[in-house]
């Protein structure tokens, strides 16, 4: 039973490894592929369990953009993601989340709502994008 329960353990870290060192929140596919990488007989139903498991736990991001698929993150800091219309990436914005908290504060006032958190999307073309349409 230890043994078991240890090796589920260790599966987990793995998966929470991969998705960590992947900046693109990947989804499933994405990371189910990188996994077998490094355990070859893994299921897909088992990674997509420890991926749900480990979202429930706070410990990784469910990202939800609007194209049907579930992505994942391992920033679990709040940070503000941008969605490109032209190559469909999700990139983390190298600002401070800070930097929205004062509109943040502007909607409790204006609304009387209390709110824990944000999670805001932008979307457009991302730089690369750009200069590849120019
Ligand atoms: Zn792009
Ligand atoms: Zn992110």
């Amino acid at each position: 039973m230890e043994k078991r329960k240890a090796r589920f353990s260790k599966q987990r870290e793995t998966i929470f490894n991969i998705l960590y060192a992947d900046k693109s929140h990947p989804n499933v596919d994405v990371i189910y592929q990188n996994v077998q990488k490094e355990i070859p007989n893994i299921s897909l139903g088992t990674v997509y369990r420890n991926l749900n498991a480990m979202a429930d736990e706070g410990r990784i991001l469910r990202l939800d953009v609007g194209d049907g698929v579930v992505h994942f993150d391992a920033n679990v800091k709040p940070h503000l993601h941008m969605l490109c219309s032209d190559c469909k990436s999700i990139i983390d914005l190298d600002v401070e989340y800070e930097t929205v908290e004062p509109y943040i504060e502007e909607i409790q006032k204006l609304t009387s709502h209390k709110i824990d958190s944000a999670e805001i999307l932008f979307k457009g073309q991302c730089f690369i994008c750009q200069k590849k349409n120019s």
